[in-house]
């Protein structure tokens, strides 16, 4: 089933090699995904098969990527994949948490499991076997954590050399630490995003360094993983809605388009439909949805939110999201930073915990079910798309009412959870362990 590179414009459908270096189409510019051609399978077989695959030691068979690869077939070799044994993601349920969302029962997909704490490996294992495949040396990301962290792990681990480039000022420390002990060569350069990603597209040519953002066509191929395994997960039983926070929109398009194909191959009988939460401050795609039109997207030009993994004023996947959005009868929602900050202490008290993108999820959920769009019956599955220890910052500050939003707000806690400072007198201790 050959794989090819197709134009995601109605207007266009041009179709080029997968192993072609483009990261748009070179004909009218717009996005590229990646498409199989005469792609017949047998579910039943195959969803044996995913199983039996789950008790093998092989470096492939061990992947929550690279197990489903019948499902992301674009590469010719495995010799050239780099796995870090990424996916395996649980499915944790939490009757408190559904009770705080309003719902009976939820799950959540923890995708903060991963190895580097993110969904974003699930792509990045595609995208830097995409980049051996192509014979580069180096790979570079614009990111605002999650992506350099990932992308630093993936290329370090593969012999490659990562270029990582962050908007000065703008990133949660322990992603940049990541970025820094995977060997990244980091340019904090004075720019927003969209100028640094104007200036690397620029770079990457004269440089010969292959470019894993966002709207790289592999990665997205990668993080369909998410929605297979949680289909595995669940028996291939779809769930009512799938819930997950929007930044730049890749995740919603790569979540859309594999629950599609899986109903399409017949893996599952329908899709869910999906719910994007974005956060106020960070919000174009709810705008834009409240009246769609072709062309019609207005980015947001100060972009804030202290969830800084969907700080994004003009997400580049947004014609995929619009599409999945319309295909699985799906919503967008916004939350605001105390909606958000206090669902992510409410998943933390759970035993689960989060980084702040995250908990935009039960923070949507909440809101989605109070107006009767997601019924408290409903079958839920909400993505947390990072791990706690992200962004401690937060956390502290949250904890012990500090938190301010950036423009020096202060974001109230309801669960603030503050450490108690207690003298070294045993009677004390006793006295306050007694109250
Ligand atoms: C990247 C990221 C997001 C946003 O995902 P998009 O695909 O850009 O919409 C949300 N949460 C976390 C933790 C992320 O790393
Ligand atoms: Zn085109």
């Amino acid at each position: 089933m050959p794989a090819h590179l197709v134009c995601f414009e109605k207007a266009c459908r041009k179709r080029y090699p997968v192993t072609e270096v483009i990261y748009n189409c070179p004909s009218c510019g717009g996005l590229l995904e990646v498409a199989y051609s005469e792609w017949t399978l047998d579910p039943e077989r195959l969803k044996r098969v995913f199983r039996e695959r789950r008790m093998s030691n092989a470096p492939l068979e061990q992947s929550g990527v690279w197990r489903y690869r019948e499902l992301i077939p674009f590469l010719d070799d495995f010799g050239n994949v780099v796995t870090l044994r990424e996916g395996n993601t649980p499915l944790l349920e939490s009757p408190k948490a559904a009770a705080y969302g309003g719902l009976k029962n939820i799950a959540f997909k923890h995708q903060g499991f991963n190895p580097t704490g993110s969904f974003k490996d699930n792509g990045m294992t595609c995208g830097a076997s995409q980049a051996i495949r192509l014979g580069m040396r180096r790979v570079a990301c614009v990111s605002t954590g999650n992506t350099s962290a990932s992308m630093s792990a993936y290329a370090s681990a593969a012999g490659l050399q990562p270029i990582v480039f962050v908007p000065h000022g703008n990133i949660a420390l322990g992603k940049l630490a990541q970025a820094l002990e995977y060997g990244a060569l980091t340019l904090q350069v004075e720019a927003n995003f969209d100028q640094i990603l104007a200036l690397v597209r620029t770079l990457a040519e004269r440089l010969g360094i292959y470019l894993l953002n966002s709207i790289n066509p592999f990665r997205i191929e990668g993080q369909k993983s998410i929605a297979i395994e949680m289909m595995d997960q669940r028996d291939w039983r779809p769930p009512d809605w799938v819930v997950l926070p929007g930044g730049n929109l890749g995740n919603v398009s790569a979540l859309g388009k594999a629950f599609r194909e899986l109903r399409d191959l017949g893996f599952i009988p329908r899709l869910p439909r999906l719910a994007v939460i974005q956060a106020e401050g960070a919000a174009p795609f709810y705008r834009f949805m409240k009246a769609p039109r072709p062309g019609g997207f207005e980015p947001e030009r100060r972009p804030e939110t202290l969830a800084t993994a969907i700080r994004i004023g003009a997400p580049v996947s947004w014609p995929k999201a619009w599409h999945e959005i319309e295909q699985s009868n799906g919503v967008v929602e916004q939350v605001s930073e105390e909606e958000i900050a206090d669902a992510k202490a409410q998943i933390g008290r759970a035993g689960i915990g989060c980084e702040p993108a995250s908990a935009a999820t039960l923070a949507g959920i909440r809101k989605l079910t109070a107006a009767g769009v997601i019924d408290q019956e409903a079958d839920v599955v909400a993505v947390l798309t990072g791990n706690l220890l992200k962004d401690p910052d937060y956390v502290h500050r949250y904890h012990t009412g500090q938190l301010k939003a950036a423009d020096g707000r202060p974001v109230r806690g309801r669960f603030a959870n503050k450490p108690v400072v207690v003298a070294n007198d045993p009677d004390r201790i006793v006295e306050l362990l007694s109250e």
